[in-house]
């Protein structure tokens, strides 16, 4: 039976920990990864009533969307729902797992599900992620050259979108001089020495940094490898916040939101005024995406569906785009389908249940 540690590492291959916000606190926040599971209960908020659903339903995981816990918790006396929660999870020997921000930010995370229930197409991210790609450069004999790269490429270096095994390389003479105690698998201690070396440059993932280097330090055929890493600048297009995507065909203003409001079963949608114009193109974020409405605005989006949007915030559509706000919950509910799709579709030998608690807490009069 698989460990608690196999399923968080799953979903942690599609949703690294790394692409998570700073203020976020998505991981295995209650429970031991060695523990064997009986059953996993997927919900997006992990309240009281779904400890106590987990329980009757005998699963001893529970993978949530929103973390329980998001500030340090002081003190274990009950005072809270948050507080009880967690003394309800530990007493009962029920993990929590939440996968937050980092499921928003991938491709097949939250916003293309949300993409996918209203039948969009040509689904991209709409603000990429910054500052999360790295640089390796190293140099290697040009016979050793293409064993090295295999092995990079087997730790995730080089992938990049649709594009595997991407590297550049180009020929040089590397020089050195081995001493004192070196043991140098080509030339003589005390001797300089010339090489015909590859230069090397792949990039990657930051949050693979550790892997790659541990791979190229044991696939490179010398006692010190030259390399060196750097940040860069670039956005990676396969990460970030919301999406932007297209009908298949236009519709009305009036027909849109009657199809929104069908294909996400919401009672209400808060929008800014109708502009008169045909919609094509629908960028979205689950959950609190008003930051987001420059991004919608500057792709040329016609109409933007988020939540938790503020009276005045609603003012800064400008005529230019219209808002839409549906509802928290109704935008991320779908998100319990999507982890049930995910760990069904790899894991057999035991049950991948989805709450059948609503736990919305905002209701409509
Ligand atoms: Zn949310």
């Amino acid at each position: 039976m698989p460990s608690i540690k196999d399923i968080t590492n799953y979903l942690e291959q599609l949703a690294p920990l790394a692409y998570q916000e700073s203020y976020d606190n998505a991981g295995l926040i209650v429970g031991s990864p060695q523990t064997t599971v009986s059953g996993v209960l997927i919900t997006l908020d992990c309240t009281e009533e779904i400890i106590h659903e987990a329980i009757k339903r005998d699963c001893n995981l529970i993978v949530a969307h929103h973390p329980i816990v998001f500030k340090g918790l002081k003190r274990f006396n009950g005072k809270n729902y948050v507080e009880r929660a967690v003394m309800l999870a530990i007493k009962n020997d029920i993990a929590i797992y939440a996968t937050h921000t980092n499921l928003d930010s991938v491709k097949g995370g939250v916003n293309f599900m949300i993409a996918e229930k209203l039948g969009l197409e040509n689904v991209k991210i709409l603000s990429p992620k910054k500052q999360i790609l790295k640089k390796l450069v190293t140099f290697v004999p040009t016979e050793n050259a293409p064993k090295l790269l295999e092995a990079l490429h087997e730790a995730g270096a080089g992938q990049i979108g649709e594009y595997k095994n991407c590297s550049f390389s180009v020929e040089g003479t590397g020089r050195f001089t081995p001493s004192g105690n070196a043991n140098p698998v080509i030339g003589t201690l005390n001797e300089a020495e010339e090489v015909i070396e590859n230069r090397i440059e792949v990039i990657f993932d930051a949050h693979q940094e550790f892997k790659i280097i541990k791979v190229l330090k044991s696939a490179h055929p010398y006692e010190e490898v030259a390399y060196y890493v750097s940040v860069l600048e670039n956005e990676n297009q396969e990460v970030g916040s919301g999406v932007v995507a297209t009908l298949a065909e236009s519709l009305s203003e009036i027909d849109f939101l009657t199809m929104l409001k069908s294909k996400m079963a919401l009672k209400v949608i808060r929008h800014t005024p109708l502009l008169g114009k045909e919609i094509k193109k629908v960028a979205l974020c689950g959950g609190a995406g008003g930051f987001l409405l420059k991004d919608a605005i500057s792709q040329g989006a016609d109409v933007f569906i988020t939540a938790d949007y503020k009276y005045h915030e609603f003012f800064d559509a400008e005529n230019q785009i219209i808002i839409c706000d549906i509802g928290h919950y109704e935008s991320e509910v779908y998100t319990k389908e999507l982890i049930v799709r995910y760990l069904s579709e790899k894991f057999s030998n035991f049950a991948v249940l989805k709450s059948q608690v609503n736990t919305n807490p905002v209701q409509y009069f």
